[in-house]
């Protein structure tokens, strides 16, 4: 028996017609519905079948595991970004319109988003980036820069991903920091970074653009004597108009999760620690 885990294998079986006859707005939101467990595929009267035999029981329904997850929310943004208006979405965020496609510089490198939600990129193939990506796109106010550094804690509504971002993001960097300065710092100028002279008194101060409205002032304090080392992630006070506190926490998860992968590819004995 077939088994399919996510909306995209499922949405490949489907008439692509968006007729809307399973009282769903599209396809994709079909084969999202019933990965969910809340529709069942009979209730499209297009599946033929054969496929319907094919299936049968294959469907894994509800949330199996975290990439499953992230898979659909991706499935559903995707959707939601072929839906936009380009021209309006290149106007309102101040970035690139070519050949009918979005141009979005994430890192230092260029994302290209077509009208069916398609993306391309040289990297960053990575869904903690691809997910805040989309969500900018869809939702962010293209709000220009305060120049003011607020703490995660301090942007509107973020009291209750605090916690969770200081361990998974600040605490986890600062770890990787700990154990392959050299590297940490040459990937962040590689992903565009540019030292922040003068903000803080930090070893290290860097500033890198995940988004083109969404700076992050990356410092670090080395361990020194018998201090401990410390890294702290600062945001533009306009942070959360550009992208929601949950995208925000992802793109510092992204970060971290990047970097895990690209010191385990590049260090000398290829552990993290
Ligand atoms: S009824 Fe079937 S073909 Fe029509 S929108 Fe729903 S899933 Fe697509």
């Amino acid at each position: 028996m077939t088994q399919i885990k996510n909306p995209l294998e499922l949405y490949k079986l489907l008439k692509k017609s968006n007729c809307r006859e399973c009282r769903l707005p599209s396809c994709m939101a079909f084969a999202v519905a019933v990965i969910q467990g809340q529709k069942q595929l009979a209730d499209c009267p297009y599946i033929d079948r054969e496929t319907l035999q094919a299936l049968g029981g294959g469907i894994v329904a509800g949330r199996s595991s975290r990439e499953d997850e992230q898979q659909q929310v991706l499935a559903r943004l995707k959707q939601e970004a072929g839906q936009i208006d380009f021209p309006a979405a290149a106007a309102r965020l101040g970035v690139q319109l070519r050949d009918g496609r979005l141009g979005i510089n994430c890192l230092g490198k260029d994302f290209w988003i077509d009208s069916v939600g398609d993306m391309w990129s040289e990297c960053h193939n990575n869904p903690w980036v691809l997910i805040p990506l989309l969500n900018y796109i869809i939702h962010g106010k293209g709000r220009k820069l305060s120049g003011e550094w607020v703490a995660f804690g301090e942007l509107s509504g973020a009291a209750d991903w605090n916690r969770f971002f200081s361990r998974r993001c600040e605490e986890a960097m600062g770890q990787l920091a700990d154990a392959h300065a050299e590297l940490i710092f040459e990937i962040l100028h590689l992903f565009g970074a540019n030292p922040a002279a003068g903000v803080t008194n930090a070893d290290q101060s860097l500033v890198i653009f995940p988004l083109p409205g969404l700076p992050m002032l990356i410092n670090y304090w080395a361990p020194e004597d018998h201090f401990a080392s410390k890294l702290n992630i600062l945001f533009d006070r306009t942070a959360t108009d550009n992208l929601t506190v949950e995208s925000i926490y992802l793109l510092g998860r992204g970060l971290v999760e990047m970097f895990r992968g690209l010191i385990v590819k590049h260090s000398r004995d290829g552990k993290l620690f």
